[in-house]
């Protein structure tokens, strides 16, 4: 069953379309990049997958299950939205309260989530900053971070805004190696991302966009040998 399929769907500000007709198929399992220039409409799609922005017109389905009739919590719960400034979403004192916050809700038992805590801060790179209060690090620990979160509360898709932006190489290649261990591993990722060479190495599928339309919905190998 689909994690989400798209038909028809526009977006429009005031009177300006931002998207028009998108209608794409995500799979479990893929990793999607959602490429295209400037103003062609990626961060308004990430916001109406992600549930903060209703669309328009058009139809989403999630597992099957119209958008609709979903709560928005509901939807934030089934979609982790990474940001491009992932401070806005920090709520806790600590790097290890904010990672453990969902099995803390969720009323899973310390003894747990203990080791899988350990675990997660090794993986990124976190371990000698657990104690530390989350604005205090820096851009690349933080989008680390954020998504070390949304794997606690268990997100099914896992949707990154420009993750590796104004990171350097070590960054930049720290966080996608946890995201490809995180695709081996079963999740679904949609990357939005104007790096042609990210995707090219990570990717599987390219949906990009251009003037808020979708202008190819191809396989990677097929898109850098084609185009
Ligand atoms: P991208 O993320 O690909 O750069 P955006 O989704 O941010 O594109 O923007 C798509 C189009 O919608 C652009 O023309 C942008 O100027 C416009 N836009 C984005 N946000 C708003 C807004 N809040 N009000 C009006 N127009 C907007
Ligand atoms: P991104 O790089 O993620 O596309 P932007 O810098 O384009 O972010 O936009 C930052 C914020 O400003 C977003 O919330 C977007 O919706 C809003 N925005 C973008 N373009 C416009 C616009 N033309 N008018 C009003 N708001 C806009």
């Amino acid at each position: 069953q689909p994690l989400l399929e798209i038909e028809n769907l526009s977006f429009s500000y005031r009177n300006h379309e931002a998207l028009t007709n998108v209608h794409f198929t995500l799979y479990p399992g893929e990793f999607a990049a959602l490429a295209g220039s400037n103003g062609a409409g990626k961060s308004t799609l990430a916001k109406i997958l992600s549930g903060i922005q209703v669309p328009t017109s058009g139809s989403i389905k999630r597992k099957g299950k119209p958008s609709k009739k979903m709560r928005t919590d509901d939807i934030m719960k089934q979609t982790g939205f990474v940001f491009q400034n992932p401070e806005h979403q920090f709520i806790c004192d600590t790097v290890e309260d904010e990672i453990t916050y969902g099995w803390r809700i969720a009323g899973v038992a310390e003894e747990e989530w203990a080791r899988d805590l350990e675990e997660m801060l090794d993986m990124f790179q976190l371990t000698d900053k657990r104690h530390e209060n989350p604005f205090s690090l820096s851009q690349g620990q933080k989008r680390r971070l954020s998504v070390a979160t949304m794997l606690s509360s268990n997100q099914e898709l896992l949707l990154l805004d420009e993750p590796t932006f104004g990171q350097d190489e070590a960054n930049t290649t720290a966080l996608m190696n946890i995201l490809k261990k995180l695709h081996l591993h079963g999740k679904t990722i949609l990357m939005i991302t104007h790096d042609m060479e990210l995707i090219d190495q990570y990717a599987d599928r390219v949906l990009l966009l251009d003037d808020g339309m979708i202008k190819y919905d191809v396989g990677t190998d097929t898109f850098f040998n084609n185009t």
